[in-house]
């Protein structure tokens, strides 16, 4: 009986633009080297105390609201999400994990809930998370459970620059984004098409071999 191969492994990071836009991926698979931007913010998710106590001076640091909003962000996040103070004090950080079909950095790693947390510098959306950061989360997730062999039922997403911390389920529905990502990542085999979503194009670094025109550059040449 002919034996099928053994599955791929992904990096969460791949999975990631996977769901972001898969030509992205295309492209990053080919570079030699791959050089990630500098993270400016990326600290403050280790800081939340502090930047809750109003004698902090939140005017120096890297956020990217008002203090005043920050603040109020930050406050929601800590009445809302039930694991805050785990967040605030997590088990481990930088942790790598490998699971069956990813592996990755999970930025922090919490005991009581069993849950790792992505941290971003980029901006929240007005609800939940972005598709590829829940995609990321949920890799680390199911790592996570791999690793520890027991079940991981949740994973937190944190925008650290704008002091908004979302949680999300390992429910059917972004399960099932993770494995579709996964299935994108495994089948590239050449350009995928450019994703539809041209909002996503404007901070790409690929739009030059993309070929790509962002709205800014249509509306420079009179929306031709
Ligand atoms: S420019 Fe747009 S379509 Fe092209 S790789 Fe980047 S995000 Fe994808």
């Amino acid at each position: 009986m002919k034996r099928r191969p053994p599955p791929r492994v992904y990096a969460f990071t791949d999975i990631a633009l996977a769901a972001y836009c898969p030509r992205k991926l295309y492209y990053r698979q080919r570079e030699a080297e791959y050089e990630p931007p500098e993270r400016a913010g990326f600290e403050l998710a280790f800081q939340y105390p502090s930047l809750l106590d109003p004698e902090t001076a939140l005017d120096t640091e890297p956020i990217a609201v008002t203090p005043v909003v920050y603040r109020r962000n930050l406050g929601c996040s800590k009445a809302r999400i039930g694991a805050f103070e785990a967040l605030c004090d997590p088990t481990d950080r930088g942790v790598f994990l490998a699971g069956r079909r990813a592996w990755g950095i999970a930025h922090k790693v919490l005991k009581t809930p069993l849950a790792p947390s992505i941290v971003s510098v980029g901006e929240p959306p007005d609800t939940g998370v972005w598709e590829s950061h829940a995609v990321r989360a949920v890799a680390a997730a199911k790592a996570l459970a791999f690793e520890r062999e027991t079940s991981v039922e949740r994973a937190f997403v944190e925008y650290a620059t704008h002091g908004v911390i979302r949680e999300i389920g390992l429910t059917a529905r972004r399960v099932g984004q993770y494995r579709r990502a996964l299935r994108t990542a495994a089948s590239i085999d050449g350009p995928p098409p450019r994703t539809r979503n041209t909002d996503k194009c404007g901070s790409c670094e690929y739009r030059a071999q993309c070929g790509v025109r962002t709205r800014s550059l249509r509306s420079l040449l009179g929306g031709r």
